[in-house]
């Protein structure tokens, strides 16, 4: 999914988080949420770094790879330290947000590649 469409998405969230919690969440938790909700992204960059091609074309064709920041085992580790930490918290709802619309949007094209990419031990077990 377009990085515009996840920053306008947490931002959302964030403003209604904003909105029904003020005294848990402030506006620097809002921009944690938005950022954490773009640069989850940044796992294409690297992905692309290491493999060679051209990660823009790869946001245009949505074609799934696999992306260490969008699998569940980060996931997992990421809700276990937001127990510790309000940022990693905050940071947990930004990636979570930001793998829904992912996940919604594979749904909605009738585009299931992107499951053999979403466990790490999984690809690696398949590969
Ligand atoms: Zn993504």
């Amino acid at each position: 999914m377009h990085i515009i469409y996840h920053l306008i998405i947490n931002f959302i969230i964030g403003i209604v988080l904003l909105y029904f919690f003020p005294n848990k969440f402030t506006w620097i938790a809002v921009m944690i949420i938005v950022l954490s909700g773009v640069l989850i992204d940044l796992d294409h960059v690297v992905y692309y770094t290491i493999n060679g091609g051209d990660s823009h074309l790869d946001f245009v064709n949505n074609n799934p790879h696999f992306y260490f920041f969008h699998t569940i085992e980060f996931i997992i580790l990421i809700i276990v330290l937001s127990f510790f930490s309000r940022n990693v918290f905050f940071i947990m709802i930004g990636s979570l947000s930001h793998l829904l619309a992912d996940i919604m949007r594979y749904i909605v094209e009738n585009n299931y590649a992107w499951l053999k990419y979403w466990s790490v031990i999984y690809y690696f077990l398949i590969k």
